[in-house]
């Protein structure tokens, strides 16, 4: 799995956030929208939004230290979104859907291989990839994003703890299955 997220440019490493941070959140919310995280500054110098660490921020525009924290913030606040689709079912299922346990790794390492076939065109330079590969997992290969306990059972809308990326299908069922219950 390491050599598959070595071939994908911005395959990008999750940071969770700054514990004061994640005490402003609203954890059931599914409407929390990345502008709501307050700005963070010590007197006069302002720090990144997400970690709180690191040198102060010198551009004036700037509020995260890094790729990393830009991705990981978009990623906890829409954990629907296709940069996390993709991220979930290759950094924590090993390209498998966790209910029926089909696996994606095949499908994955082909959109690579073709996209590394266009390396260094236009194409290849729009990325970022990550939200390519989630858009092509659910449109042809029909992946969901799926909450393990269902928002209207308690679980949490935000962050990675109650997510899973499972064929749509199967999505399906537990959704079913759930409503009879
Ligand atoms: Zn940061
Ligand atoms: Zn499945």
């Amino acid at each position: 799995m390491d050599e598959l997220k070595k071939r994908i440019l911005d395959f990008p490493t999750y940071i969770e956030p700054h514990a004061d941070v994640l005490a402003t959140l609203d954890m059931r919310s599914r409407y929390m929208t990345l502008s709501s995280i307050p700005k963070y500054r010590v007197g006069s110098d302002r720090f990144c939004l997400w970690c709180r660490s690191g040198a102060p921020l010198k551009h004036h525009a700037r509020v995260y230290c890094g790729d990393n924290c830009k991705k990981s913030a978009n990623m906890f606040c829409y954990p629907q979104s296709n940069t996390m689709k993709a991220y979930i079912l290759i950094e924590f299922q090993q390209c498998a859907c966790t209910l029926c346990g089909l696996s994606y790794e095949d499908r994955i390492l082909r959109w690579i291989e073709r996209k590394e076939n266009r390396k260094g065109t236009e194409e290849w330079e729009i990325g970022p990839t990550m939200n390519i590969l989630g858009y092509q997992l659910s449109a042809i290969n029909e992946i969901d994003v799926d909450h393990k306990i269902p928002l209207h059972r308690g679980g949490i809308a935000l962050g990675l703890d109650n997510i899973q990326a499972v064929c749509r299908q199967c999505h399906k069922d537990k959704t079913f299955a759930e409503r009879k219950r």
